[in-house]
């Protein structure tokens, strides 16, 4: 890989780090190294990189909130989108938004200049990248009501536009064309009221406080809700609110959180994971599916 980067690297403002110890980046501060972790500098280059990678595999990463690595690391590059991917502007007709701008900032964008609709933004800390691949939403709100198309770069290291209706967003998830990297996305937006804004976002702040474990290491609702069921409730009902694998735990304020209370890795929480799957699946026979993305090799 190192070659790789050498051939590209001469005149770079992308930043290479080799070996690097992801678990920095990721919210449940876990996680083994990545061969190459690169810091983007702009889109020139994220194009570049892409053409000559040639097979070696690759991720994006966000705010890694949503994200596990796994001990073992991750061979191949890691790719974060830097600053340069951080502009908002507001058009007449929509408002461009970098991938890499965090979704509390784009809420507090469009709370300044009195945009309703983004205030759930408020309540999600991840990326607004991270916000579409997995359509993001919560109190009533998710990113499909909103998105109107992404500007993305493929693994050849082509800039493509992407209308929502070919993403089929639905409950957290998208159908992101494979090693698409989104580096904007155009949302529409309507002018509202600015207390009713700010009344809107201090509930989500209210309430979010109220029911999960904030200040903790955590991926948020590590499961998706089954169709007409909440996650956290069938978990509470199996009897694993309380349980460990090492450091890591089942949040008691939120029985769909894990946590890493005491330097708990990657594998415990996958194991944890796992055994809340298998007492689940043995009381109600469903079948819990990760929303948390677990990348690396086992
Ligand atoms: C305390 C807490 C509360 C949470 N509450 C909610 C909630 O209420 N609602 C909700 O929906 N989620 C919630 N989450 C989960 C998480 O914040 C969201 O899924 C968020 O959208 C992930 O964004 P991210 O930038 O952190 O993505 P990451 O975790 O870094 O990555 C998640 C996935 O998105 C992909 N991705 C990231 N950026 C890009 C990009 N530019 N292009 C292509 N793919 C990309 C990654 O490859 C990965 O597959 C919560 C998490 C925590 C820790």
């Amino acid at each position: 890989m190192r070659e790789i980067i050498d051939k590209i690297d001469y005149n770079f403002k992308t930043k290479f780090y080799y070996n690097y110890d992801t678990s920095k980046n990721v919210w449940f501060r876990t996680g083994g190294k990545a061969k190459v972790f690169c810091i983007v500098d702009n889109e020139k280059e994220l194009s570049i990189i892409l053409q000559n990678l040639k097979g070696i595999p690759y991720e994006v990463i966000g705010a890694g909130s949503n994200i596990l690595i796994r001990d073992s690391g991750y061979e191949g590059f890691l790719i974060k989108l830097g600053k340069k991917f951080n502009q908002i502007k507001l058009k007449k007709s929509n408002l461009t938004v970098g991938a890499s701008i965090l979704d509390i900032n784009l809420s507090k964008f469009a709370q300044l200049n009195n945009l309703k609709n983004f205030e759930f933004y408020s309540g999600i800390p991840g990326t607004v990248g991270g916000a579409v691949k997995m359509n993001a939403g919560c109190f009533g709100s998710e990113t499909k009501e909103i998105l109107i198309d992404i500007k993305t770069i493929n693994n050849k290291g082509e800039i493509n536009t992407i209308d929502k209706k070919n993403l089929n967003l639905d409950y957290r998830q998208s159908q992101l064309p494979e090693g698409d990297i989104i580096i904007s996305a155009n949302f529409h937006y309507n002018y509202g009221d600015k207390n009713e804004i700010a009344k809107k976002m201090n509930e989500i702040k209210i309430n979010r406080e109220k029911k999960q474990p904030l200040k903790e290491k955590t991926s948020g609702s590590t499961f998706k809700n089954p169709k007409n069921n909440f996650a956290a409730k069938l978990i509470e009902m199996s009897n694993c609110k309380g349980l460990s694998e090492g450091g890591i735990f089942v949040s008691n304020k939120h029985a769909n959180f894990l946590i890493n209370k005491q330097k708990g890795n990657a594998n415990q929480i996958e194991k944890l994971g796992n055994k809340i799957i298998e007492k689940v699946y043995n009381k109600f026979k469903i079948k819990l599916e990760w929303e948390i993305k677990i990348i690396g090799q086992k």
